[in-house]
């Protein structure tokens, strides 16, 4: 696929309005607030914009099925919460995607990367989008990817991309 001088913070933002229209339009009274702090001083780095768009969409969805989830069984004042950040590192970009959802038992936390594994009822979910995402993000863009979590509490994606070009 093809690489672009792309402003990150735009395509984060694009995707995540579309990530939430398509929510609304399944569910007209989700109150799923966003919250959102994008960096400035990033500036244009070269990536595969539609690759790095489906592990955003992708992303945002598993955040935004999280925090439903939760919900289903939360106290009434619960305030389903999605975190998206950027940040200009010394030789990298950062992307955080937080959410204050169901987060993820220790015993499957390992598993969550490996293609086809799911924890979401047939026709929900394929288990694909974490392993896609994380060749995109490593062998695609020479990134990384982590994930933090607390079960119960919240989830917390990072990627990393490095600034400089990418080897042809
Ligand atoms: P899918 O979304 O089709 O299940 P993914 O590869 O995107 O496949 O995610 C795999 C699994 O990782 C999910 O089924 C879920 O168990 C877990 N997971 C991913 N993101 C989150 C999240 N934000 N909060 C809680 N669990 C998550
Ligand atoms: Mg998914």
């Amino acid at each position: 696929s093809e690489r672009r001088l792309i402003n990150l913070n735009a395509l984060t933002d694009e995707y995540l309005r579309l990530a939430y229209h398509g929510l609304r339009a399944k569910d007209k009274n989700v109150n799923c607030e966003l919250v959102t702090s994008f960096d400035t001083h990033l500036g244009e780095i070269e990536l595969m914009p539609q690759e790095i768009g489906r592990v955003l969409l992708n992303l945002f969805n598993n955040a935004f099925y999280a925090v439903q989830e939760k919900q289903k069984t939360a106290p009434v004042d619960y305030q389903p919460t999605v975190t998206v950040s950027t940040q200009l590192l010394s030789q990298a970009v950062e992307i955080r995607v937080k959410d204050n959802g169901m987060g993820i038992p220790a015993t499957i936390k390992d598993k969550i990367f490996q293609p086809f594994f799911t924890t979401k009822p047939t026709g929900e979910g394929t288990g694909l989008g974490l392993s896609l995402s994380y060749d995109i993000i490593t062998k695609g863009h020479g990134g990384t990817m982590e994930v933090r979590t607390e079960s119960g509490l919240f989830t917390e994606f990072i990627i990393t991309l490095p600034t400089s070009p990418l080897p042809a």
